[in-house]
């Protein structure tokens, strides 16, 4: 060990959990990249405004979990907390919505920051993988984005999420129910933070965590009694389509999200096997953020799914992925003429596009094999001086510990053949 330590709240991402790790960003991003969304990529600090406007002054991301800082320059920054904001000030410093092509379907990848307690499945610095489609309102978009994650999370082999669906209502309808909610909020017994928070974002006192909190709740006026028609028109439509789709989704009159900025369709995708840090994911619709930082009418849907956590839901189910980064061919030299030769060999079989890996360092026999075992190689490769004379490699198969002589001209073919 050196020194030093990862900050707290953080953690490295090392062999072989790491591959878990790529693979999960893989499977969440193929759906996406099959459906037409594009690769987005913006920096990982931003102006301070442009979170503290799009996410919202009241949530706990901007008052208690940004990192901030402020530059040489004198410029006030904030490590991303999440990736919508971001991603919709970069679609319009880039006019991506003039090209005439609405709706503007971007994904993106990568690390976000936040200053929270750390606790299983909540860190500092974790990892999502996020998907936006700006421009259109449409519930056949709400219904692509869930039904994209819950084929994500599918083909990822998981089981045990839900699917949790509510719809928030827009600027005709919220508005009523929210002074009926913060009517309702003012008569309990909460402290004072919780009351300045009916009077900012009652809304979100109906996402408190706390059971004290939650049984003075039982009775309190629901957004469905208030939905507009036009809202619940769409909501009725969004819910035909998932379920015309096969996804099962409950409805869940109390999810309201963290984020200031949703709009109608909300959802979130829960894990049982996660504990209290039971959310993989959730998202909805932000119809008014492009106007919140500056931009034209632009009705938006997304989601983020979060990396760490999927990877956790993964080993409480006790998946395995079937992973395609490991080696397939694990070459072990005997003497220096054969270190030359099986060097070669491996060249020519990772250049035909088969994972091939070497036991470097000149070692024995025994340690060397020791190595291809735990690259989890299916074959082995070895040749003495004596293999040479004849032109021959042992091709020895790690599941059956057959071995063979192999032509030294034929491996390459032979491998192909056998690894299909
Ligand atoms: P929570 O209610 O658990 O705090 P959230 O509503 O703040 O979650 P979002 O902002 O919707 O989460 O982010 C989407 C996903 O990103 C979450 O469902 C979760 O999987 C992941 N995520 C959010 N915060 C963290 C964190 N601190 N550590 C690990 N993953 C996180
Ligand atoms: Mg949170």
């Amino acid at each position: 060990m050196s020194t030093f330590q990862a900050p707290k709240g953080t953690y490295d991402l090392t062999p072989p959990r790491s591959a878990t790790f790529l693979a999960v960003r893989e499977a969440i991003a193929a759906p996406l990249r099959d459906s037409g969304y594009g690769y987005i990529e913006t920096p990982g600090f931003e102006n301070v405004e442009l979170f503290a406007r799009g996410v919202g002054e009241s949530t706990d991301i901007v008052t208690k979990e940004m990192y901030t800082l402020t530059t040489k320059g004198g410029d006030q920054l904030a490590l991303r907390p999440e990736g919508t904001a971001s991603v919709l000030r970069a679609a319009l410093e880039a006019n991506l919505h003039k090209a005439g092509n609405l709706p503007v379907k971007l994904w993106y990848s990568g690390s976000y920051y936040r200053y929270e307690r750390p606790q299983a499945g909540r860190y500092r610095h974790f990892s999502q993988v996020g998907a936006e489609a700006i421009g259109t309102e449409d519930p056949v978009l709400d219904a692509e984005l869930i039904i994209l994650a819950d084929q994500a999370y599918r083909s990822l082999g998981l089981r045990q999420f839900r699917i949790l669906l509510n719809s928030l209502g827009d600027k005709e309808c919220r508005p009523v129910y929210r002074e009926a909610l913060q009517t309702f909020l003012r008569d309990l017994d909460l402290d004072e933070e919780t009351r300045r928070r009916i009077e900012i974002n009652p809304l979100r006192v109906l996402d408190d965590k706390r059971a004290d909190v939650q049984k003075q709740l039982t009775d309190a006026p629901k957004l469905r009694d208030y939905l507009c028609d036009a809202c619940k028109a769409y909501h009725e439509e969004v819910r035909a389509l998932l379920t015309a789709a096969g996804v099962v989704y409950e409805d869940d009159e109390k999810l309201v999200r963290g984020l200031d900025y949703y709009t109608r369709t909300t959802f979130e995708f829960v894990h049982d096997g996660l504990g209290s840090q039971s959310a993989v994911g959730g998202g909805g619709r932000y119809d008014g953020l492009s106007e919140m930082i500056g931009g034209p009418e632009l009705p938006s849907v997304g989601w983020a799914l979060g990396v760490d956590r999927t990877v956790l839901a993964l080993e409480a189910e006790g998946i395995e992925l079937d992973l395609p980064y490991a080696t397939s061919v694990y070459a072990v030299p005997l003497g220096e003429e054969a270190r030359r030769v099986l060097f070669g060999v491996v060249t020519g079989l990772r250049r035909a596009g088969i994972a091939a890996d070497f036991a470097f360092g000149g070692r024995g026999l025994k340690g060397a094999m020791k190595s291809a075992n735990r690259s989890g190689a299916r074959y082995a490769l070895v040749a003495g001086e004596r293999d040479l004379a004849e032109g021959v490699v042992q091709l020895k198969d790690m599941e059956s510990g057959e071995q063979s002589a192999v032509p030294l001209t034929e491996v390459a073919a032979e491998l192909a053949k056998r690894l299909g």
